[in-house]
């Protein structure tokens, strides 16, 4: 693992004991020894992480993570305070400008390097998340961030794993003021209730009889369903070697007997807001990629789609020797739509008309609007003879009921013609195969339109 870190510190000998501990592990160091000098170098945009003292003078390291978390362009940096105060109070006032962790003066070397790797990781993954979601035309990522915000009222759903009744009443009376939270005694159990419902934070103590907690943790990390929850485990003093390899395992977060509850609280809110600012990202990448492969005005697929994905169920069909068939739909004189009642009609129509496609047809065939008024349905599993009765059905249910288009009641009469042809047992390409469906369509037009003809292989 390679990151950028940033080390900012007033007293140059505390700089140089971090860098030289940062470079034997080859992370790639800067360093800053202002508040100032330090949100210039994360706004060039290219540091993985922020390594903050808190005494400073001027601008304190409180207002430095306030002003990085507060400026878009950096508030994904992952910041670790670093402090020579060791009081709760100082660690929720850090929490609150949005820090990410705390490491104490002097920093103990095992914590430094499992922090740094796991905010790193964190990093990464959310660099990735955005950078796909900046790619998404009409969602700016400002706007994403915007709604990103916890509701102080707004509590998350949180999962607390906890082996002893009374750690369990004291820990879950501390969360309720932030959460809606569900207790459980039984790791097993637990990790079947967390894969049920939308959980947002899953608190793991360490204190079971006979169970390592960390089986928990990296089960819960591996499932599909729970890999996104965020953990925070409840640990005792003593326990720092179990954090670090809870750590490396990707639990997010720790606390440590006795539990402040103003702390836990602050930590509890960092993971909210980080998993719905994540969660907000990823659901926005999903959105990208359904754009990128569906037609706008009718919700089916688009070209784009069909050229890669017509392929992929040729192939299949032909490995497994099953038949497959393809129709190309075209609305027809369909200018004349256009021309008398206007475009927009002419829209509803095309709407309404893949809507009656998408009727006819079965979920496992694809269909997709080819280009204007003209679509393509690819059947697979179904050979030329069932593809003729379907684009029969097809013709029939747009020819026998008049398109309802909204305006004065306005019903227009609505036909079209489809070309069809079938695989041939020679395996062909995509293209042919269009081809020839396409030559089928053009004789139906010829024809007299308002009809299905079919197209065999030579
Ligand atoms: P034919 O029976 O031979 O298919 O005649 P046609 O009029 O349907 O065929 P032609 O290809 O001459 O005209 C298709 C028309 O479809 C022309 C174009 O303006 C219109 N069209 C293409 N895309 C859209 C669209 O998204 N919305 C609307 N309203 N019209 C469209
Ligand atoms: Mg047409
Ligand atoms: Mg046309």
């Amino acid at each position: 693992m390679t990151a950028r870190i940033l080390v900012v510190d007033d007293i140059p000998a505390n700089v140089k004991l971090l860098e030289a501990r940062l470079l034997a592990e080859y992370f790639e160091v800067l360093t800053a020894s202002n508040g100032e000098e330090a949100l210039r170098v994360c706004e060039g945009g290219l540091i993985d992480l922020v390594l903050l003292d808190i005494m400073m003078p001027g601008m304190d390291g409180f207002e430095v993570c306030q002003r990085l978390k507060a400026n878009p362009t950096t508030m994904h940096i992952p910041v670790v305070m670093v402090t020579a105060l060791d009081q709760p109070s100082d660690r929720v006032k850090g929490l609150s400008a949005g820090a990410d962790d705390f490491l104490t003066k002097p920093v103990n070397d095992l914590q430094l390097m499992a922090r740094v790797k796991s905010l790193v990781r964190l990093k990464t993954l959310t660099d990735e998340l955005r950078i796909r979601a900046q790619t998404a035309k009409d969602i700016g990522l400002e706007a994403l961030l915007d709604s990103g915000g916890l509701e102080d009222n707004e509590k998350g759903l949180t999962l607390l794993v906890d082996g002893r009744s009374n750690s369990q009443d004291r820990i879950s009376q501390i969360l309720r003021k932030t959460a809606d939270v569900t207790v459980m005694s039984d790791p097993q159990t637990a990790l079947f209730e967390a894969a049920e419902r939308p959980y947002e934070l899953a608190v793991v103590s360490t204190n079971f009889r006979h169970y390592d907690p960390l089986r928990l943790c990296s089960q819960l990390r591996s499932l599909e369903r729970t890999r996104f929850i965020p953990l925070l485990l409840v640990c005792e003093q003593g326990e720092e070697e179990m954090v670090n390899r809870a750590l490396e395992l990707g639990v997010n977060d720790y606390i440590i007997r006795p539990v402040e509850p103003n702390e836990l609280i602050a930590r509890c809110k960092t993971q909210f807001r980080r998993k719905r600012y994540n969660d907000r990202l990823r659901s926005s990448v999903q959105h990208t990629i359904e754009l990128a492969v569906t037609d706008p005005l009718t919700g089916l697929y688009n070209r784009r789609y069909l050229d890669t994905h017509m392929q992929v169920l040729m192939e299949r069909s032909t490995a497994r020797e099953r038949p497959l068939s393809v129709l190309v739909i075209d609305i027809d004189r369909f200018k004349a739509v256009n021309d008398v009642h206007g475009h927009d009609v002419g829209d509803v129509v095309i709407r309404e008309f893949a809507k009656r496609i998408r009727l006819t047809i079965r979920g496992i065939d694809l269909a997709c609007r080819f280009g204007g008024e003209e679509f393509v349905v690819v059947l697979p599993d179904t050979d030329a003879d069932t593809a003729q009765a379907i684009a029969e059905r097809l013709r029939e249910r747009i020819a026998s009921s008049p398109f309802e288009v909204g305006k004065d009641g306005l019903r227009l009469d609505i036909t079209a013609s489809v070309g069809l042809s079938a695989l041939s047992r020679s395996g062909e390409t995509a293209d042919l195969l269009l081809k020839r469906a396409d030559m089928a369509l053009y004789e139906a037009k010829n024809a007299g339109r308002n009809r299905v003809v079919a197209k065999q292989a030579a």
